[in-house]
């Protein structure tokens, strides 16, 4: 089924999406269109400040965190981690990792890693969108994975709830949203946790549902220190026909809000916005920007909000986006910045990096299905906290 709304931005073929865009009034009345536009009208007339953004920004997360089941937000660390499999290649490593995140329930990933010997340097979560099939192993994200690793960073990316050898419950269960939220959350703790890695110093970058992802890990926790959502914002907030994993829990319903606002209120943190010409976010350069750019200038820091547009791109994660995003992130968590070299990058097969597979089994106690994954879930409000090993 063809859908609009914010899981709907896979490739796409540009004649269509051009037809798309001449149908831009049905369009956007699935994806609640209007109703968003009036929504940041009335947020623009109340000249916030930055006293005023810090406030909203507490009820945003707030709402957020009661729409997905996750207030108060449990405190606990990743209970365990598994890894295996290191591999060298030129000027970085990969390793295949899986963190417990609730008890039994398992984050599937990739780390890579600079060079051993590097001096610490910062950490970068890629969360891979919903580029069917191969997800977080398809080559456009080893590239950049393996490019950020060899600039400096350890680079930590980890599949969908569902996706690849994440299969211990279903992409479209009930609760995928609070899981990968969850899952974000601690995914940050473990990277901010490695030795080698500055918990200062940590970004954020994916694209389509990746970007999602990255919008809302980056409201909800300061220590992403800059983020960079790609091919995802323009005016949605819980519209019909999207992913569970975007929309399925109301996270916007509490603060009647959308993604423009949660995107405002990551303010003044160094935040990169990618657009283009040729998907639903076409048009975030007049109807989305500006808004956000008002909260960073009310923080006196305007310039730390940038859009990158380009007009004639379609939906993914293609070399010019990389190569924008990689400028950004070299000068806000101070890395090299250098053009990639696909000569000098791996591209590895999927079965080689997955964490779970006939080769290697989960673990002894883990869980399997919907229903043991929502007891799991609920358990967080009543365990003793644990730290990460
Ligand atoms: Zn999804």
């Amino acid at each position: 089924m063809l859908s609009f709304c914010p899981s709907c931005r896979r490739s796409v073929a540009a004649a269509f999406v051009l037809a798309m865009i001449a149908a831009t009034s049905a369009t956007s009345a699935r994806c609640d269109r209007q109703a968003v536009l009036s929504q940041l009208a009335q947020m623009d007339r109340q000249q916030r400040d930055a006293a005023a953004w810090d406030k909203r920004r507490v009820q945003l997360r707030e709402g957020f965190l009661k729409g997905a089941g996750l207030w108060p937000l449990p405190k606990q660390g990743p209970r365990s981690v598994v890894r295996h499999s290191l591999r060298a290649h030129d000027g970085y490593t990969v390793e295949n990792v899986a963190i417990e995140t609730l008890p039994g329930f398992y984050c599937t990933g990739n780390l890579y890693r600079p060079e051993p010997g590097e001096r610490s340097g910062p950490g970068i979560l890629c969360p891979h969108g919903h580029f069917k099939p191969l997800g977080r192993f398809r080559s456009d994200q080893q590239i950049r994975c393996a490019h950020l690793a060899r600039l400096g960073a350890t680079v930590f990316s980890y599949s969908m709830v569902g996706w690849q050898d994440s299969r211990q419950t279903t992409h479209d269960d009930p609760q995928v949203l609070a899981l990968q939220t969850w899952n974000s959350l601690k995914a940050l703790d473990f990277l901010s946790s490695l030795d080698g890695v500055d918990p200062q110093r940590i970004g954020m970058t994916g694209a389509s549902g990746g970007g999602t992802q990255t919008l809302y890990l980056s409201l909800l926790d300061d220590r992403v220190r800059a983020s960079a959502p790609v091919v995802i914002l323009y005016p949605w907030s819980a519209p019909e026909g999207c992913c569970r994993c975007e929309g399925g829990l109301p996270i916007m319903r509490e603060a009647h809000t959308n993604c423009i606002e949660f995107s405002a209120a990551v303010a003044p943190r160094p935040q990169l916005i990618v657009s283009v010409g040729l998907d639903q976010t076409y048009d975030f350069p007049q109807v989305g920007f500006p808004f956000i750019r008002r909260a960073y200038e009310a923080y006196h820091a305007a310039s730390q909000a940038e859009n990158v547009h380009i007009a004639k791109e379609q939906h993914d994660y293609g070399p010019s986006k990389r190569g924008a995003v990689y400028l950004f992130l070299a000068r806000h968590l101070g890395m090299r910045a250098l053009p990639e070299d696909p000569s000098r990058i791996a591209i590895e097969e999927p079965t080689r990096m997955e964490v779970f597979n006939a080769a290697h089994p989960l673990p002894a106690g883990a869980i399997c299905g919907s229903a043991a994954v929502a007891k799991a879930i609920a358990s967080l409000r009543t365990s003793t906290p644990v730290r990460a090993n």
